[in-house]
């Protein structure tokens, strides 16, 4: 058996990040760039007002000062004068400040007559203005790779970039094994049960990014293995749940192994989740879960997360840690690195009193994996421990 940590960079060593393509910005939420974006303009354009009132120079200005009003700047309409002294130009915010005038005075601290405004307020010191460039410049560039969150849409909108080049979701292909199961909805016989995890997993790795696809459920022999094989082929990672231990069921493994797959391990020193494989199946990264529907989730969460974050182009790391304290004793672990399910809140964390790997209404009561490295010692209430959080 090997470690989690080996596991994990024997998988890393089965991806590569996937080729990239470009799409339009309002398509780009959420997926991954793979190149830097560079604004083709400066933000503002131009020095634009910030506010509604009148532009002055501001070397004019003393208390009570006048101005004679010879012209209005609009959003979209920039006055072709230029402000001279003793003269100020009506300004609306988003205004291109005409030429001459440095500062803006706000219309609530002057009074009008006519053509004629007077200073009767406090103008405080601000000038009102958006410098040129001041929020970006030409060349400036929003740097990849990073996952592009709606802010960076609007940044790369205004920079007036109208397409990006983000990487190729990766297709996965989601294969559950099992005669005992039907899919949620339809109606399960005496002896069977829901499929479940393929779901849980389906949710979890389109939420990073990746097109997963539920392929039919693939019965305990070899035909229906194959078939599901097959159509799985144009996958960049085929998941199979399920099958994977040694019962007499158990084919994935020889399956996937007659039809070419070049295997790099079978099963790690974990809890839940021992009974992991994963290898290059032709041109598909291949990683076999089992069954158990909290295993396979956990499997999720510590091994295809990270792989498909760098089949993203977001580079080859283990799932962030969070680290709490225990809020109350716990034994000692065995060989294995447990995931143990647990809660946080406020900084404490408490492992849930059952941990068997079929309990998933206990794992979606939970809000995190607590990681007991293999032989850890028993911890106290107070101990700070690492975590996952799900
Ligand atoms: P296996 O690894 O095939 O021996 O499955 C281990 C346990 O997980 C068995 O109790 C299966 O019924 C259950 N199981 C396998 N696949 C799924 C699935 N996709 N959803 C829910 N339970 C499953
Ligand atoms: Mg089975």
């Amino acid at each position: 058996m090997i470690s989690v940590q080996t596991a994990l960079e024997q998988l890393f060593a089965l991806v590569s990040p996937m080729e990239t393509e470009g799409v339009s910005l309002v398509n780009a939420a959420g997926r991954v760039m793979s190149h830097d974006a560079t604004a083709n303009r400066d933000q503002p354009p131009f020095s634009a007002s910030a506010m509604d009132g009148y532009a002055v120079r501001s070397g004019d200005i003393t208390p009570s000062a006048s101005f004679q009003v010879i012209g209005e700047s609009a959003a979209g309409h920039a006055l072709d004068q230029s402000v001279a002294s003793g003269q100020c130009a009506r300004i609306f915010t988003g205004a291109p400040v005409p030429p001459g005038a440095d500062r803006v005075i706000i219309q609530e601290d002057v009074t009008r007559e006519g053509d004629t405004i007077r200073i009767t307020g406090d103008i405080g010191t601000s000038d009102h203005i958006r410098k040129q460039a001041s929020d970006f410049a030409t060349g400036d560039a929003l740097r990849a790779p990073r996952r592009l969150r709606p802010s960076d849409i609007a940044l790369l909108a205004a920079m007036n970039v109208a397409q990006v080049t983000v990487y190729r979701k990766p297709q996965i292909a989601l294969i559950s094994t099992g005669d005992e199961l039907v899919m949620p909805g339809e109606t399960p016989g005496p002896d069977q049960i829901i499929a479940s995890n393929t779901f849980g997993l389906k949710a979890m790795l389109d939420d990073l990014g990746a097109n997963a696809r539920i392929l039919p459920i693939a019965r305990d022999n070899r035909p229906a293995l194959e078939l599901s094989f097959d159509l799985a082929k144009d996958a960049d990672l085929i998941v199979t749940i399920g099958g994977a231990s040694v019962g007499d069921h158990d084919l994935v493994g020889s399956v996937a192994s007659d039809l070419g797959l070049e295997q790099k391990f079978y099963k790690i020193a974990m809890r839940p989740g021992k009974p992991l494989m994963a290898g290059r199946l032709n041109d598909a990264a291949f990683v076999g879960l089992p069954g158990n529907p909290v295993s396979a989730m956990v499997c999720g969460h510590v091994f295809l997360k990270p792989v498909v974050l760098a089949m993203l182009g977001l580079g080859a790391a283990p799932s962030l840690r969070q680290q709490a304290t225990l809020a109350a004793d716990i034994p000692e672990n065995g060989p294995r690195e447990h995931y143990m399910r647990a809660t946080v809140t406020n900084g404490k964390i408490t492992a849930e009193t059952r941990q068997d790997s079929a309990l998933l209404s206990v794992f979606a009561d939970a809000n995190a994996l607590l990681i007991r490295p293999p032989n850890d010692g028993p911890r106290n209430s107070g101990d700070v421990m690492d975590y996952l959080p799900i």
